[in-house]
């Protein structure tokens, strides 16, 4: 007997997306509920880049390939469950694909912690067009949005988009090899001919045509910095600016990164670099890193190894250390643990130094971790050559603990005059950001989009958000990963996250909560609907292994696992060649 078909469209192929769409094709498989009912799960992942994986390819420093390595469980899980050969058809990846995203966005300008939770937009690889997500609610029974965090955070001071002004953002997308949102052959001659006809009235179709020298007008700007300067600074203390620093300080980058997938344009300009000091500078103290001990050590052990000198200024790390101890409970947390383990690196790096002979900076190489500074100033002058404004100068005010005893929040010190650091190269590395999109409601104090267990609310709940009594969940739409969490988490806590919402749209399933349509049309429907709206055939699974193969042929060609392709245009030149020759 022919069942019913319950289709779910998930919003993102991150690791949120992938560890949702693995966990609900597995449990619906031995759900009684769902057998006895005869439901047949069909998931649809919509990708806005023409090929999968999110941070996992485009976030995950290049020098981690264990952690990348996840992506064989998702390759995995999409050949099992996809539409090629042997494949239940219960999967299919529709690349190319971007929903069209809000730019709205709380500002605030208070130069202390309480600026975390407060965002301002910059949206630089992406328009403001695509596929409408109201569109897409009329086409499936359940939607899930895990279209993770791809904005920058703002420190909201003046000239912060000044020339030498980059964010941690720009730069691991520029070393990871993100591709260009470019297309400079129009995608209906790309894939399909006859699509174009369809495009929608409302300009959906031209969500890829902008200014085509742009991915190289950011890999200009990039080797520049790097060539023309000897010394960067990094604000903010979390584990993304300790990725930047050891790319931006290991010493034999062909040796290192030469046989990672970071691409080779990037290692060539890392080859180049005269960057030989980096500090990275932080608003609270020791105690309120947000980089963890495992990276730390990471990071000591190639300091050590490299003789790249280590130093800590402006905090005494063993005092804080000792008072940790002292307040931490017998049995202490995970938490408190961890903290006691970062500590204890960051007070080895600051007794080092005082040590430090002739041989300590052997590789002439420098690393400062600077405390109790906010920004507060950036200060510009004119390039003679561009005759544009670029960073002299960025000026920190100092803090102080609000409350000594719990060593948490800070308050600028007052009468105390701002400390100035000369520079011409600033990292901001203070997060990610989540926006929202038309039609659903977006929390924009925490940067999420408001949820109960995943399941969506239809409006924020404003203080104590572990009460969402009284607010309505919007029935069949859910969200997973860093749009859920905020831009926090690593890939394990996002996999239990996922997994969270995957059970709590199962259990929906099972008792027959969807989204308000009677019908929802079949894949194929929506597959010509989207080529209608994008301009072109939506990347399949199958297409992207076209491309998995080609990065491979290219890799081997260098010693490498694979190399990157960086250009959307070139992708979808390849597919339709690749189409061509298998229909002819
Ligand atoms: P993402 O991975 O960002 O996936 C979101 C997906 O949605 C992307 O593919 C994106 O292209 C797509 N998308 C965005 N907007 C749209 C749109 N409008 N329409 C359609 N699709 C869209 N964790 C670790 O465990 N180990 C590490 O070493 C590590 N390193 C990291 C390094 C960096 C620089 C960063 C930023 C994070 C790192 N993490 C690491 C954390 C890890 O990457 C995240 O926990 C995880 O990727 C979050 O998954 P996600 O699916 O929510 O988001
Ligand atoms: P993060 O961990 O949230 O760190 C952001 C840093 O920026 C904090 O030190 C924060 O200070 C600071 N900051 C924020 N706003 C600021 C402002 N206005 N002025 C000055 N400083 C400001 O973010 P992230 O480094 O981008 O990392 C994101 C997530 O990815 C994290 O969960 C991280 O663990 C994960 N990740 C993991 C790995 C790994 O496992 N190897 C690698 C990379 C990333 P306050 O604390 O004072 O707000």
């Amino acid at each position: 007997m022919q069942g019913k078909v319950w289709r779910v469209c998930i919003v993102g192929s991150g690791p949120a997306g992938f560890y949702t769409a693995s966990r609900l094709l597995k449990q619906s498989a031995s759900s009684a509920a769902l057998k006895s009912k005869n439901v047949r799960l069909e998931v649809d992942m919509l990708e806005g880049l023409p090929v999968p994986y999110g941070l996992v390819r485009y976030g995950i420093s290049p020098d981690h390939p264990e952690v990348k390595s996840v992506v064989n469980k998702f390759n995995e899980m999409a050949v099992q469950e996809g539409t090629g050969p042997g494949g239940s058809g219960r999967f299919e990846f529709m690349g190319n694909v971007r929903i069209r995203t809000s730019s709205s966005a709380q500002t605030s300008t208070s130069p202390v912690r309480e600026t975390r939770q407060s965002f301002q937009s910059t949206d630089i690889q992406w328009g403001n067009s695509g596929v409408r997500v109201q569109d897409l609610l009329k086409r499936y029974h359940s939607i899930v949005l895990a279209y993770g965090s791809s904005k920058d955070r703002r420190l909201n001071i003046q000239n912060e988009d000044a020339g030498g002004v980059i964010s941690a953002r720009q730069f691991v997308a520029w070393y990871n090899g993100y591709p260009s949102q470019i297309a400079t052959v129009k995608s209906d001659e790309v894939i399909d001919k006859n699509s174009q006809s369809q495009a929608s009235p409302d300009g959906a179709s031209d969500s890829k045509s902008t200014d085509p020298m742009q991915s190289n007008k950011e890999h200009v700007m990039m080797s520049t910095l790097l060539k023309q300067n000897s010394s960067a600074v990094i604000i903010g203390q979390g584990n993304v600016a300790l990725d930047i620093a050891r790319v931006l300080l290991i010493p034999n980058p062909r040796e290192s990164l030469g046989k990672t997938d970071m691409p080779d344009y990037a290692v060539n300009a890392l080859v180049d670099s005269k960057v030989r000091d980096v500090t990275i500078v932080g608003r609270r103290g020791p105690l309120n890193v947000s980089f963890t001990a495992k990276e730390l050590r990471e990071l000591d052990v190639i300091c050590k190894q490299h003789g790249i000198q280590c130093l800590v200024l402006d905090a005494d790390v063993n005092e804080q250390l000792e008072k940790l101890k002292r307040q931490s409970s017998s049995t202490k947390s995970k938490q408190e643990r961890g903290r006691i383990r970062v500590l204890e690196v960051l007070n080895r790096f600051q007794n080092s130094d005082k040590d430090i002979d002739g041989n300590g900076k052997a590789s002439g190489r420098s690393l400062a971790f600077r405390f109790f500074k906010s920004p507060a100033e950036i200060n510009v002058s004119k390039d003679k050559d561009s005759n544009k404004e670029v960073i002299s100068e960025v000026k920190f005010a100092t803090t102080r603990y609000t409350n000594e005893d719990a060593c948490d929040q800070v308050e600028i010190v007052p009468n105390c005059p701002a400390e100035g650091i000369k520079t011409n190269f600033l990292i901001k590395s203070i997060g990610y950001q989540s926006v929202g999109v038309d039609g659903l409601p977006f929390d924009s104090k925490r940067g999420r989009l408001p949820h109960t267990q995943g399941r969506v609310l239809s409006s924020a709940v404003p203080d104590d958000e572990s009460n969402s009594n009284g607010y309505n969940v919007m029935n069949g739409v859910y969200v997973a990963g860093w749009l859920k969490t905020g831009p926090t988490g690593v890939i394990a806590s996002t996999m239990y996250d996922a997994y969270q919402t995957a059970d709590c749209l199962l259990q929906d399933i099972e008792s027959d909560i969807h989204l308000p349509n009677d019908q929802v049309p079949a894949r194929q429907d929506t597959i010509q609907w989207l080529q209608s709206q994008i301009g072109s055939r939506p990347v399949t699974f199958e297409d992207w292994k076209v491309i998995e193969d080609e990065e491979i042929r290219r890799g081997k060609l260098l010693g490498k696992p694979y190399e990157k392709i960086t250009k959307t245009d070139e992708i979808l030149q390849i597919l339709h060649k690749h189409h061509n020759k298998v229909k002819n």
